[in-house]
């Protein structure tokens, strides 16, 4: 049966490659037809045909209060009300840029001494390797196989996500000399990081890590890894720098640095990048740090960044909203939720019979078909990800709206209630039989 999806997918295709903007949107890994979505209120989305899903997608994270939540649509309502874009300062790009200085702190250390505004999160990182690379004056850059952290040439070897999901190497078109610079290394590995530097140490610029592994399926730290990670680049005189884009403001006031600094496990990155929430759902994202090394960006300083949209105002309105809305009754709320659905996931999936793993990270979570939960994306690649297509499709059936790949995380949102969370849970047992009842390709 076709309906208005289908026809829009048909649509869509003929006019846009793959018939979608970024890629994990178009099922491929699931199958059937991406939904078109009209609209989106709370914890549901509604698609083209009219029907109404509670949503684990949140627009891939940053809806934490909930979709069009009211105080966020009504500053950027009254933000458009005053101009849609200046391309000069504003006063309230330095009111965001001080929430997020002062947000992420830990006692008297604030980390985040400066701030600049880009418009996506493949902007901040890229930036901040480009910074690292001007202040230490060194080439090299240390990544991990499974990380993604946009879709930047030097950043796509053995990236998660969307190369995750299509079981690509890397990306056509990055040029050799480009994708050499990047030294790819195992996650949650450190020998494999002390050997690099001992033989690049002097060559590598920086080691960038996600803050927690989420885009290979949710793959956190080990107890210590990330401030091992700060320690061994800071002895080589490398930057460290934590991509908090999709972990920041998500799972902690202060991301997840500040869930491990609660933890005791106490590191300083040079760099931040945070996304998503941080524009809660508008087009804005932003890199941070120690001053000395932002001072290095152009025009204080010799590397060069910029943008016309940087700053947006309504941008910066939705973001300024979102982190003044994200109390610790947000926080209480979304990890409630997170711990319920998990839960019943994995009771869901054991009274099936089914082997997997719900590894979590704060609130975020996934599903791995692997009788342990995965520490690296060799690892994670080996699971019968093959089961997720029938879950996915029993849970979409039922009227919730899962990420359409089984290396992607689940997110909550504060507007998840007992009601959505319940009908959530409901689905879940019809949808373990589907992933039992599976067959390997
Ligand atoms: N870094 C991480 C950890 C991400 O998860 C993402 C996107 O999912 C990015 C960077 C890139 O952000 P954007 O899609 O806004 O360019």
């Amino acid at each position: 049966m076709t309906d208005r999806n289908d026809e829009w997918f048909d649509r869509a295709r003929s006019v846009i490659p793959g018939g979608v903007n970024s890629p994990v949107r178009a099922y491929g890994s699931v199958g059937g037809t991406p939904r078109f979505l009209a609209s989106a209120r709370g914890a549901t989305v509604t698609d083209e045909a009219g029907r109404t899903y509670v949503d684990l997608v949140a627009s891939w994270g940053p809806a934490l209060l909930g979709h069009a939540h009211p105080e966020v649509v009504a500053a950027v309502q009254d933000a458009a009300s005053r101009g849609l874009s200046f391309g000069a300062p504003t006063s309230a790009e330095v009111e965001l840029a001080d929430v997020i200085a002062s947000r992420v702190s830990a006692g008297a250390r604030h980390p985040v001494e400066k701030v600049r505004l880009v418009s996506t999160g493949t902007e901040a990182t890229m930036t901040a390797i480009r910074l690292a690379r001007g202040v230490t004056g060194r080439d090299l850059l240390v990544k991990f196989a499974g990380h993604y952290h946009g879709h930047s040439d030097g950043l796509l070897a053995a990236a998660g996500s969307g190369i995750a999901t299509l079981a690509l190497p890397g990306s056509a078109g990055v040029p050799a000399p480009i994708a050499a610079q990047t030294l790819v290394l195992p996650y949650n590995d450190l020998d494999a990081v002390r050997e690099a530097f001992a033989l690049h140490g002097d060559r590598i610029a920086a080691v960038i890590v996600e803050a927690a592994a989420a885009n290979m399926g949710v793959v956190p730290p080990l107890p210590g890894y990330n401030a091992a990670l700060a320690d061994i680049a800071h002895a080589h005189g490398a930057l460290f720098i934590l991509d908090e884009v999709l972990t920041g403001f998500r799972v902690h006031p202060a991301g997840f640095w500040g869930l491990q600094q609660d933890a005791g496990e106490e590191y300083t990155p040079d760099l931040f990048t945070f996304g998503k929430v941080v524009g809660g759902g508008m087009p804005l994202a932003a890199l941070g740090g120690r001053a000395d090394v932002m001072d290095a960006l152009a025009p204080a300083g010799p590397v060069y960044q910029a943008g016309t949209l940087s700053g947006n105002p309504l941008s910066v309105a939705a973001g300024l909203a979102t982190l003044r809305g994200a109390t610790p009754e947000v926080y209480a709320r979304v990890d409630a939720a997170a711990s319920a659905i998990a839960d019943a996931l994995s009771a869901a999936l054991t009274a099936e019979g089914v082997v997997h793993a719900v590894p979590r990270a704060g609130s975020l979570f996934g599903v791995a078909f692997l009788p342990d939960a995965p520490r690296d994306y060799a690892t994670a690649l080996t699971q019968e990800s093959w089961r997720y297509a029938p879950l996915f499709h029993a849970m979409l059936d039922a009227g919730v709206s899962l990420p359409p790949s089984v290396y992607e995380a689940w997110f909550l949102t504060a507007a998840h209630d007992d009601d959505a969370v319940g009908r959530v849970i409901e689905a879940l047992p019809a949808a373990a039989r589907a992933a039992a009842s599976a067959v390997a390709p």
